[in-house]
C-alpha cells in the first residue's frame, strides 16, 4: 500500500500501472472486441504511456517542455507514422489501430499525443497526395520523428470558415512567392516540415493548394509562443510567411487541391483527436473510482453514496458509447466509405463533448483537491478543452451533419 502514501501526481501514475497490472472492469476495458494483433500494440502503447509519459506529464505541462526525445522513442515503437505505408517507414496499421493506439497514449499525456495525431496526420497527408519523390524525401524523417510536422490551415481571418483563407501564391518560374500568415499552429516553430494551405487561384476552395515548406526557407518566420489553458507540452505560434519563395516541386497534388487535400487529412484528423480524448477521459474515471474509493465523509468512502456511484456508472456508459462512435467512424475510414467524412464528424463532436463532460465530472468528484495542480485531473479536464474547438469546432461538426442529413 506504499503507492497510497505517494503524491498525488506520483499516484495517478501508479494508479495507471496497478490497473494495467490487475486488469480494469470489464465494462470499460478498450481492449474489448480487438483482435489479438491489436491487443498487443495496444499494450505496447499502453506501457509507453505509464512508463515513458505520465511520469512526465505535469512537469512538461507546468516547464512547458515539447518532448522530443520521448517522442522518438514512440517513434522507434512505429507511431511516428502508424497510418503510413512501409516503404517510406510507415507502419502501415489501420485506422482503427490507429484510433487504439493514440487512446492508450493519451492515457499517459493527452498533449504530447494530440500534437503526436497532428504529426501523424501530416506524413499522412505527403505519403497519400505526394509523388513519389515527395514521400521519399519526407515520410521516412517524419517517421522516425527525427523531423517533426505542423498543419497550417487556420489563419488570423479565417477558422470556421477555413475555404476563406487568404495567404497567396503566386506563380514565379519555378517558385512559389508566398506572403500570408497562419494562427495557432501546433508545433510551430520547433517543428521542421510545414504543410500549408494557400492561395493559388480565385475565391474558394477551389483556388487552394497545399504547398510543404521547410523550416529555414527564406521568408518563413514565426510569432511568439501562445500561453494556454492546456495543450501546454506542445508550443502554439503564427506562421507567417514574406516573400517566402517555395520550389513549384514541394506542392502536393496538382494546384486546386489543396483544399480537397486538407479535408482529407482532417478526417482522419478527427478521429485521432477524439481518440485522444477517450485516453483522457478513461484514465479520469479511473482516478475518479479510485478517489471515491479512498475518500471518506460522512463517515464512510464516497463510493459508498449512491448519487456518485450513479453518476460513475454514466461516466462509464458515456465513455463506452464515445469509443464504439470513434471506433466505427474509423472502420468507415479505413474502408473508403461514402458514409466516412460525416461519421467522422459525428464521433469528433460526440466523443469531445462527452470525454471533457466525463473528465469534468471526475474533477468534480474529487471535490477541492480537484482543482489542484497535484491532482492529475484537471490536467486532463485542460488538456481536453481544446478538442471541442480545433480540427473543425463542434458547431461546424454539427454543420457537416446537418448539411448531409438535409442534402444541403
Ligand atoms: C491550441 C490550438 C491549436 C491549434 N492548432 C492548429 C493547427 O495546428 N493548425 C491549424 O490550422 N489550426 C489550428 N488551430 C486552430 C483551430 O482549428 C481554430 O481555432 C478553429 O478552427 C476555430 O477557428 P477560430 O478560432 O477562428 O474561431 P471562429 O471560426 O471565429 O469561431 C468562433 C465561434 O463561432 C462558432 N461559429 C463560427 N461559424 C459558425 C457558424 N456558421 N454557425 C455556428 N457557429 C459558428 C465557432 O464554432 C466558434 O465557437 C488550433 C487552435 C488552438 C486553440
Amino acid at each position: 500500500m506504499a503507492w497510497r502514501a505517494a503524491s498525488p501526481r506520483l499516484r495517478a501514475h501508479l494508479l495507471l500501472s496497478r490497473h494495467r497490472r490487475r486488469g480494469i472492469a470489464s465494462c470499460i476495458d478498450p481492449s474489448a472486441g480487438l483482435t489479438e494483433e491489436q491487443k498487443e500494440f495496444q499494450k505496447v502503447a499502453l506501457d509507453f504511456a505509464t512508463k515513458e509519459m505520465a511520469p512526465h506529464m505535469a512537469e512538461w505541462d507546468e516547464k512547458e517542455i515539447f518532448p522530443v526525445e520521448t517522442m522518438r522513442k514512440a517513434a522507434q515503437l512505429g507511431f511516428g507514422g502508424i497510418y503510413v505505408r512501409p516503404d517510406v517507414g510507415g507502419s502501415g496499421l489501420s485506422r482503427l489501430d490507429t484510433s487504439v493506439i493514440f487512446e492508450a497514449l493519451s492515457t499517459g499525456c493527452t498533449s504530447t499525443t494530440a500534437y503526436m495525431s497532428i504529426h501523424n496526420m501530416c506524413a499522412w497527408m505527403i505519403d497519400s497526395f505526394g509523388n513519389e519523390e515527395q514521400r521519399h524525401k519526407f515520410c521516412p524523417s517524419l517517421c522516425s520523428m527525427e523531423k517533426f510536422a505542423s498543419y497550417c490551415l487556420t489563419e488570423p481571418g479565417s477558422g470556421s470558415d477555413a475555404a476563406s483563407l487568404l495567404t497567396s501564391a503566386k506563380r514565379k518560374g519555378d517558385t512559389y512567392i508566398l506572403n500570408g500568415s497562419k494562427a495557432f499552429i501546433s508545433g510551430g516553430g520547433d517543428t521542421d516540415v510545414y504543410v500549408v494551405m494557400c492561395r493559388t487561384g480565385g475565391p474558394g476552395p477551389k483556388g487552394i493548394s497545399c504547398m510543404v515548406l521547410e523550416k529555414g526557407t527564406p521568408g518563413l518566420s514565426f510569432g511568439k509562443k501562445e500561453k494556454k489553458v492546456g495543450w501546454n507540452s506542445q508550443p502554439t505560434r503564427a506562421v507567417i510567411f514574406e516573400d517566402c519563395v517555395v520550389p513549384v516541386e514541394n506542392r502536393l497534388g496538382a494546384e486546386g487541391q489543396g483544399f480537397n487535400i486538407a479535408m482529407k487529412g482532417l478526417n482522419g484528423g478527427r478521429i485521432n483527436i477524439a481518440s485522444c480524448s477517450l485516453g483522457a477521459a478513461h484514465a479520469s474515471v479511473l482516478l475518479a473510482q479510485e478517489h471515491l474509493t479512498v475518500r471518506k465523509q460522512f463517515g464512510e468512502p464516497l463510493a459508498n453514496n449512491q448519487y456518485l456511484q450513479f453518476r460513475l456508472a454514466e461516466m462509464a456508459t458515456r465513455l463506452v458509447a464515445a469509443r464504439l462512435m470513434v471506433r466505427n467512424a474509423a472502420r468507415a475510414l479505413q474502408e473508403g466509405r461514402e458514409d466516412a467524412a460525416v461519421l467522422c464528424s459525428m464521433a469528433k463532436l460526440f466523443a469531445t463533448d462527452e470525454c471533457f463532460a466525463i473528465c469534468n465530472q471526475a474533477l468534480q468528484m474529487h471535490g477541492g483537491y480537484g482543482y489542484l495542480k497535484d491532482y492529475a485531473v484537471q490536467q486532463f479536464v485542460r488538456d481536453i478543452r481544446v478538442h471541442q474547438i480545433l480540427e473543425g469546432t463542434n458547431e461546424v461538426m454539427r454543420m457537416i451533419v446537418a448539411r448531409n442529413l438535409l442534402q444541403v
